[in-house]
């Protein structure tokens, strides 16, 4: 496997050729909502990593006391501006706006986040995972995938798409005993852990030697390092770090996506 962070270096530099021959390049607007710390950071890595391969960013603060209705107006406006090729509005929302109304209002065409159910696009973090393993030639068919955690954004997605690929799929959660849990990590070929507890993936399980573990998870230990959902050095083939591991791919996908978009005619 390429390591994750020459893999991105790799794929971003063939996005910035694409780009290089496009008529027009493809313009990423962020609609940021927050005034959050974490939010803005992600902002400026996103904008950072659009700069990089060539391509247009256009961020657009809005007061954190908007009202839904102004914010629903606002982004029908991008989904008509036809100098737009994609958005993202960017999350948390304030207090009293409806997240859900927001992600269906994004027209799917444009959805390069891929939140409305009926977005062209998939979900960043499942599909930057997913690219990865694909490009790697990952012998998806066939293997037992397990994924942990089912949210809407990362378990659920990803569930969906190693289907694809034609593996046997099983998703775990909250509620799934650990006794089961336990048995289910032991004959998993394919690990995606996304529940946001650090080190919860340890050395007291079983593990098959053969298995490939994905951390999405983004924690903080108690020496307030960043930490992902395992363990470090786990005894399996290969496992992605934090940092450096998924929110590298994650980045990527959304540069993917907007190319992507501009590609389709956006
Ligand atoms: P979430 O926080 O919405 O939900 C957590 C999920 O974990 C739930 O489905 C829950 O059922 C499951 N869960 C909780 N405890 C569990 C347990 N003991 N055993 C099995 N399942 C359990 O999930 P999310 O938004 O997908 O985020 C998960 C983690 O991934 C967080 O740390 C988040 O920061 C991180 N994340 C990282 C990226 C990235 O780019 N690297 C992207 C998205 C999320």
């Amino acid at each position: 496997m390429l390591p994750i962070k020459e893999y991105v270096m790799k794929k971003k530099s063939e996005l910035k050729d694409k780009i290089l021959i496009m008529a027009e390049k493809p313009l990423l607007k962020i609609i940021q909502v927050n005034d959050d710390y974490a939010s803005s950071t992600y902002v400026n890595g996103k904008i950072k990593d659009i700069n990089e391969i060539g391509a247009t960013v256009e961020l657009e603060k809005l007061p954190i006391d908007i009202s839904e209705k102004d914010l629903l107006i606002k982004i029908e406006e991008t989904n008509k501006d036809d100098s737009v090729t994609g958005f993202i509005v960017q999350l948390p929302l304030p207090k009293g706006i409806n997240e859900e109304k927001v992600k269906i209002a994004v027209d799917p065409k444009k959805d390069l986040d891929g939140f409305n159910p009926l977005s062209h696009f998939e979900s960043a973090t499942p599909k930057g995972i997913l690219t990865y393993l694909i490009d790697q030639n990952y012998d998806f068919k066939g293997k037992n995938a397990l994924v942990i955690g089912r949210s809407n954004i990362v378990g659920k997605p990803m569930a969906k798409l190693l289907l694809a690929q034609d593996m046997t799929v099983t998703v775990a959660h909250s509620k799934t005993p650990i006794d089961t849990l336990k048995k289910l990590v032991k004959e998993a070929d394919l690990i995606v852990i996304a529940i946001g507890k650090s080190g919860f993936l340890n050395h007291s399980f079983e593990y098959k030697k053969s298995a490939y573990i994905i951390d999405v998870g983004i924690n903080r230990n108690e020496e307030n390092k960043l930490t992902g959902d395992c363990e470090k050095d786990l005894p399996v083939a290969f496992q992605s770090p934090v940092p450096g591991g998924v929110g590298l791919l994650t980045r990527l996908a959304l540069l993917i996506n907007l190319v992507e978009a501009k590609e389709n005619g956006f």
